[in-house]
C-alpha cells in the first residue's frame, strides 16, 4: 500500500482506491487489440450498460483532454453556422460554455442566472418562447461552482417534442447520480474519468445518439476535437483512437467501472454519495457551519458551505485541514464567502464523521 498524502475532498480530482492506481501500473500498446477490444471497446460498451442504453441507439465518443475539452468538443461539433444555441447558465461550468460558444462564434443566447437559482422548466420555457429558432440547448446537470442539482427531468417535459438537440454536462453527476438519458430525450451527455467513475483524470467520454452523433460529420472546426472523426475511427478500428490515447489512464479508469459494478451500479453509489454528504453536513453544522444552498437544490456531490464569521480564514481552515489529511476547496460564488467539500470519491460516511470532528475540535480549540 502506498500512503495517502490527503484524502481529496475536490470534486475532480478525487481520491481513487488502491486498485484503480494500481492499474496503471503496465504498459499498453495503443495499437494492439489486447488495448483496443481488451479495454476501450469494453469500457465502451459497459458506459452505455451502466446507462441503460442500447447500442443500437446510442453510441460513445472517448477524446484525449479533461472535461472542458469534452463540453468544447461536443458544442463545436453539433452546432452548425446554421443553427441557433440556447444555454441556460447558473454557475461557472454553465458559463464556460458560452466562452466556448464565442470561441467557435457560434450563433448563441446565453440566459444567465443567479448561482443559487435552479434552471427550472419554466425559465427554459421563457427562454425558448423571446428566442424564436432555437435549435440547440445545453445545461449543466450538476452545478459544481455551488453544489446545485439542475432538475432536468422537469427540463425534459418542456423540450419534448420540439426537435432541439439538448446537450447535458453531466461531468459531475454520471456515474453517482442516475439519469435516465433516453427517457429523457437526452442526445449528448459529457463527463470524464476523475469524476463519478472514480478514474484518474486524462480523457473525457460523451454519450451520444447515435443518429445525432452520426448527423456531425464534417461540422468540427478542430481536428483533434472532431468527436464525430474520433468515433468513426474507433468503431473502424475496434476501440482505436486516433491520436496517442492515455493508455494508463484508460486501464484505471477500466479498473473504476469494474469497482462500480462491484458496489452495486450507479444506484448504489448514488445513496453511498448520499449518505457521505449528509454525514458531512450534519457534522458541519454541530461545528457551527450553515450550507449556500437549501435542502431541495443540493446534489450530494459537493457542498457549499458559508463562512461562520467575519474573522474566519479560509487559508488557515484549508491549512490546518491538509495538516490533519483532507484538501478542500476554496468557494465559487461571486456574492457569498463560502468553501466547497466535494463528497465523491473513494470516501465513506466515517471519513466525513473524521474530518468534522476535526473540524469541531479546530473551532472549539
Ligand atoms: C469538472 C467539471 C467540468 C470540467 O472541468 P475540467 O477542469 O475541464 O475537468 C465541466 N463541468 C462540470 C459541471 C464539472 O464539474
Amino acid at each position: 500500500m502506498t500512503k495517502r498524502n490527503y484524502l481529496l475532498l475536490t470534486p475532480g480530482p478525487l481520491s481513487t482506491s488502491e486498485s484503480v492506481k494500481r492499474a496503471m501500473l503496465q504498459d499498453w500498446c495503443t495499437w494492439d487489440k489486447d488495448y483496443n477490444e481488451g479495454v476501450v471497446t469494453v469500457i465502451r460498451r459497459k458506459l452505455l450498460e451502466i446507462a441503460g442504453l442500447d447500442e443500437k441507439e446510442y453510441t460513445t465518443v472517448l477524446l484525449q483532454g479533461s472535461g472542458t475539452y469534452g463540453v468544447e468538443a461536443t458544442l463545436g461539433a453539433t452546432v452548425r453556422p446554421e443553427d441557433k444555441l440556447l444555454i441556460v447558465a447558473n454557475g461557472a461550468y454553465g458559463k464556460r460554455m458560452a466562452t466556448i460558444a464565442d470561441y467557435y462564434h457560434l450563433n448563441y443566447v446565453l440566459v444567465s442566472l443567479k448561482e443559487t437559482e435552479l434552471v427550472t422548466p419554466e425559465i427554459v420555457v421563457r427562454a425558448l418562447d423571446e428566442h424564436p429558432g432555437i435549435t440547440h440547448f445545453s445545461v449543466v446537470h450538476s452545478e459544481t461552482t455551488t453544489g446545485l442539482l439542475n432538475p432536468i427531468e422537469g427540463i425534459a417535459e418542456v423540450l419534448r417534442g420540439r426537435g432541439i438537440t439538448w446537450i447535458v454536462d453531466a461531468m459531475s453527476s454520471f456515474g453517482g447520480i442516475p439519469i435516465d438519458i433516453r427517457g429523457l430525450g437526452i442526445d449528448f451527455l459529457i463527463s470524464s474519468a476523475n469524476k463519478c467513475i472514480q478514474g484518474v483524470p486524462g480523457f473525457t467520454f460523451i454519450i451520444a445518439r447515435r443518429e445525432k452523433l452520426e448527423a456531425c460529420k464534417g461540422v468540427a472546426r478542430s481536428l483533434s476535437l472532431d468527436i464525430y472523426a474520433q468515433w468513426e475511427e474507433m468503431e473502424r478500428g475496434h476501440g482505436k483512437w486516433r491520436f496517442t490515447s492515455p493508455t494508463h489512464v484508460v486501464r484505471a479508469f477500466f479498473q473504476a467501472l469494474k469497482e462500480l459494478e462491484e458496489e452495486g451500479g450507479i444506484e448504489a453509489r448514488y445513496i453511498r454519495y448520499c449518505r457521505n454528504h449528509r454525514a458531512l453536513v450534519e457534522g458541519m453544522a454541530a461545528a457551527g457551519f450553515r450550507t449556500l444552498l437549501s435542502p431541495e437544490k443540493q446534489s450530494p456531490i459537493i457542498t457549499s458551505f458559508l463562512y461562520p464569521d467575519a474573522a474566519f480564514s479560509f487559508t488557515e481552515f484549508y491549512d490546518a485541514l491538509k495538516q490533519r489529511g483532507f484538501v478542500i476547496y476554496p468557494g465559487k460564488v461571486s456574492d457569498a464567502d463560502t468553501f466547497r467539500i466535494g463528497t465523491i470519491g473513494d470516501v465513506y460516511p466515517e471519513d466525513f464523521q473524521r474530518l468534522t470532528k476535526e473540524i469541531r475540535d479546530m473551532r472549539e480549540g
